[in-house]
């Protein structure tokens, strides 16, 4: 059957960039409609990416705990595993963030139609359902936030089956943990599951071509925290370059040679994990018949204000240019959603921060010192050790250090980047302290709680233009 219904705003895809723009849409009165082609709404990041993900990674650290660091303060356990309870909790806490979605879609009266989102031309958008039933919604403007898939290793057919050979999306949702396992990239996502299986049992080798881990990390913070993945049993071979994956009897083998070349190796291992990134996802989408431009990596085209070359057409998150986060889709929603609206929206793409939510966390924000250094930046260097913050030999978490790169003359803050437990949490700090444009001296000079984390960025501030008190 097909039925027309009008709206001020289409939003294709419902993850974090398309859920946010909605509801900020809708809240400053815009008439909205979603499109979701999956059952539940929050797209990669709330069903299959940071949310389970993160659930994971908490039940396997406490696991961890419990066998490692629990003595030492005092708690005899026999921790033992049971797998089938922390994958329902991951499932649980899945369906509360989705649900949860849904009841923000209904508060703020907004359309939700499940199916496959197609744009007609400019202001029709048609959606086809899973029974085949069509039906065309108009709209003033239509947002593509149609996010992105996994990639594969480029110029080889990697055979994913998903039980052997499995992208994070399976990775996930692992039913027994395997003896061994290969994670093909030393990226966040390849780091982060093989964290979940490494504590859980699993011997991890992570086969990466870069010669370090986290690519764009900051050099200093990166060579640390292998260091210390390797103390938790990581294996790595690095500055590798995978040239085949396929099944064996027993599992699956990789083969990689050294990338500046030499002899090929092959590892066998029970699960191959190929964690080699993510390409945009349009496809069913109709942009070549709508005549939306898209870049040579197969992105959406857009400009400053997000809008694609055909006019009422918009496009945020994954699916564009930049990096691939949940917050930075979400915070392009948001400015979109007022742009729509009549207001000013802007999104600070030099204060976006980026975590590791493994064992200690690694975060950041800013510049880098290898971006300081090609620039040819002046800059000054603080740091501080978490083996001289008091509250984290109470919590037994020493390991890591915090290092702002502040600006030689002026002191302000270039880039912030923490290792250490709950990074993530106190890299916010840093990104506010930047949002203003704030130097070292202004947040040394801010009084921090007694006993905290938070005391050593604060001390490795002031190691940027003085002192620290406490090294
Ligand atoms: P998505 O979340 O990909 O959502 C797009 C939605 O559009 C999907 O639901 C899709 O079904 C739907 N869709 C696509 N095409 C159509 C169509 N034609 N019609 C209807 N619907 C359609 N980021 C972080 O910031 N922090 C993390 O900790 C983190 N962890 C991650 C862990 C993993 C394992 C993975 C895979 C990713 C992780 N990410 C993380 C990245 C994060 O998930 C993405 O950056 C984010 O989801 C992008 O949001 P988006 O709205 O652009 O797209």
């Amino acid at each position: 059957s097909e039925t027309a219904s009008s709206f001020d705003l289409v939003v294709i895809g419902s993850g974090p960039g398309g859920y946010v723009c909605a509801i900020k849409a809708a809240q400053l009165g815009l008439k909205v409609a979603v499109v979701e082609k999956r059952s539940t709404f929050g797209g990669t990041c709330l069903n299959i990416g940071c949310i389970p993900s993160k659930a994971l990674l908490h039940a396997s650290e406490m696991y961890a705990e419990a066998h490692h660091s629990f003595a030492d303060l005092g708690i005899k356990v026999a921790p033992e595993l049971d797998l089938p309870t922390m994958l329902g909790h991951k499932d649980k806490t899945v369906k509360a963030n989705v649900d949860g979605v849904a009841f923000l879609f209904r508060k703020n009266k907004i359309t939700p139609v499940t199916g496959m989102g197609r744009i007609a031309k400019a202001g029709e958008v048609e959606v086809t359902a899973e029974d085949g039933a069509k039906q065309t919604l108009r709209t003033k403007s239509i947002v593509i936030a149609t996010g992105s898939a996994v990639a594969g290793i480029p110029g080889l057919d990697v055979p994913l089956d998903e039980t052997t050979i499995v992208s994070s999306d399976n990775a996930i949702a692992l039913q027994k943990v395997p003896a061994t396992m290969i994670v093909v990239g030393g990226g966040v996502i390849g780091l982060e599951l093989g964290s979940v299986w490494s504590r859980l049992g699993a011997r991890v080798t992570v086969v990466e071509y870069l010669d370090k881990v986290l690519g764009p990390m900051d050099g200093e913070v990166s060579t640390q925290f292998q260091k210390i993945l390797v103390k938790q049993g990581f294996h790595f071979k690095l500055g590798a370059k995978v040239t085949n994956i396929e099944r064996t009897g027993a599992g699956a083998a990789v083969t990689f040679e050294p990338a500046k070349g030499g002899e090929a190796e092959t590892l066998e291992a029970e699960v191959v994990l190929v964690a080699t990134g993510r390409k945009p996802f349009t496809a069913g989408l109709g942009l070549e018949e709508a005549g939306v431009a898209m870049d040579r990596a197969g992105r959406v085209e857009i400009d400053a204000h997000y809008r694609t070359n055909v006019e009422g057409i918009y496009a945020i998150g994954d699916v564009v240019k930049g990096p691939m986060l949940a917050h930075k889709a979400e915070d392009e929603g948001i400015a979109l959603a007022e742009q729509l609206a009549g207001q000013a929206g802007h999104v600070n793409y030099g204060v976006i921060p980026s975590v590791v939510y493994t064992s200690p966390e690694v975060a950041s924000v800013g510049h880098t010192e290898e971006e300081l250094k090609t620039k040819g930046v002046e800059y000054r260097v603080g740091k501080f050790p978490f083996t001289a913050n008091g509250r984290g030999r109470a919590m037994l978490h020493t390991d890591g250090f915090v290092k702002f790169l502040t600006d030689a003359k002026t002191d302000r803050v270039l880039g912030v980047h923490i290792l250490g437990h709950s990074a993530g949490d106190m890299i916010a700090e840093a990104s506010v302290l930047m949002e203003f444009g704030g130097s070292a001296e202004d947040l040394a000079r801010t009084c921090h709680a007694h006993p905290t984390l938070s005391e050593a960025v604060r001390e490795a501030a002031f190691a940027a233009f003085a002192k620290p008190i406490h090294v």
